[in-house]
């Protein structure tokens, strides 16, 4: 079968390797219907983040099953999210939702990232792909929902969502701010989600005019960032997204974050440390998080919230192509690319 290899730095590959098989009772093969780019594979592709090669390419996407173990309960045809990160299910950490940490698989697994586990598990930008544990692992997409609107909730559209889902149910109606930048389409869907959830103000910074234009069209407030114009915080949220990856941007969100708020760093810092006010942090009493989403069991929440039709993830994607044009888009620089695995209708 096909699939995309990423090499090093600007240079990908498609290979032509074994297609998967089942391996166990519980497993199931899927093919990719559309696959979305994370918003790390395009710092991988472009050498931002420094991921040795080779290895399979693309981890978030909707899949239609088409072959199911003896033990498993989905079945040929259905139409699935997978999410990027492998787990079991039924661990002590998957039980207790950390499976991003699954005790059956060695730290870091995931689809399309091999060196992040050291163990390559194939990658969503191929014909086909193995899912272990497939009960829990694959979730039905409603019906309804378009597949190239809801592809990145295998990772980002979670990872967005955890930012300002379960916060805003603790506290509605709050004001959320999000910081937005490195993580392009991260921050774009949780100003989309904040939206969607009622919150109070949705307030959504960035230098750039592309992203911010995403997040108007999801009714979110827009405004330059402007941290090297000199601006400082001056309001207060409740419950803050720093989307930037940058230290001064950590920095900004910190002070711009309420008293008792919610602040959650959606970004990888790049460097060893990040200097950051927390001294500040610490006398305003902020919860601090961050972290690799949780993706399994997040993305169902933010799957509903869409198929409800508050939320439109659709409205971050700026490029859809063939899975033929992969290598040219993943360095495409805006903030979403899908990729269609069948043939792309030509506009009218
Ligand atoms: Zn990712
Ligand atoms: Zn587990």
């Amino acid at each position: 079968m096909r699939q995309l290899t990423f090499i090093k730095p600007g240079v990908l590959e498609w290979w032509e390797v074994a297609a998967p098989r089942l391996q166990a009772d519980t497993d199931a093969i899927v093919r990719p219907l559309v696959v979305a780019r994370c918003d790390l594979d395009l710092y991988i592709a472009t050498g931002v983040v420094n991921y040795p090669g080779p290895f399979a390419f693309g981890h978030e996407t909707i899949a239609e099953v088409v072959e199911a173990g003896p033990a498993s309960a989905v079945s040929p045809g259905e139409r699935v999210v997978v999410p990027f990160q492998l787990s079991c299910g039924s661990c002590g950490a998957c039980r207790r939702g950390w499976t991003n940490s699954c005790e059956a698989y060695p730290f870091g697994a995931a689809y399309g990232l091999k060196p992040t586990s050291g163990t390559e598990f194939g990658g969503a930008l191929s014909d086909l792909m193995r899912i272990p544990f497939a009960d829990h692992m694959l979730t039905p997409l409603p019906e309804g929902v378009d597949p190239v609107a809801a592809a990145s909730l295998s990772d980002n559209i979670a990872d967005g969502w955890r930012a300002v889902g379960p916060q805003l149910a603790e506290r509605p109606g709050a004001t959320v701010l999000v910081v937005g930048g490195l993580a392009q389409s991260v921050g774009l869907y949780a100003a989309g989600a904040a939206v969607a959830l009622g919150a109070g103000r949705v307030l959504y910074l960035d230098d750039s005019p592309q992203r911010r234009e995403r997040a108007s069209l999801m009714n979110a407030e827009t405004a330059p960032l402007a941290l090297a114009e000199g601006r400082l915080a001056s309001e207060q949220f409740d419950i803050v997204v720093e989307a930037a990856g940058d230290a001064a941007a950590l920095g900004f969100a910190i002070e711009s974050c309420a008293a008792n708020g919610i602040l959650t760093s959606v970004a990888i810092h790049l460097g060893a440390t990040t200097p950051v006010p927390l001294t500040r942090a610490y006398y305003k009493g902020l919860t601090f998080a961050t972290g690799r989403v949780q993706s399994r069991p997040t993305f169902p929440h933010a799957m509903a919230c869409i198929a409800c039709g508050a939320f439109h993830p659709e409205k971050v994607t700026h490029r859809i192509v063939s899975i033929d044009d992969a290598i040219e888009a993943m360095t495409d620089p805006g903030p979403k690319v899908v990729f269609r695995c069948e043939p792309v209708n030509a506009p009218d």
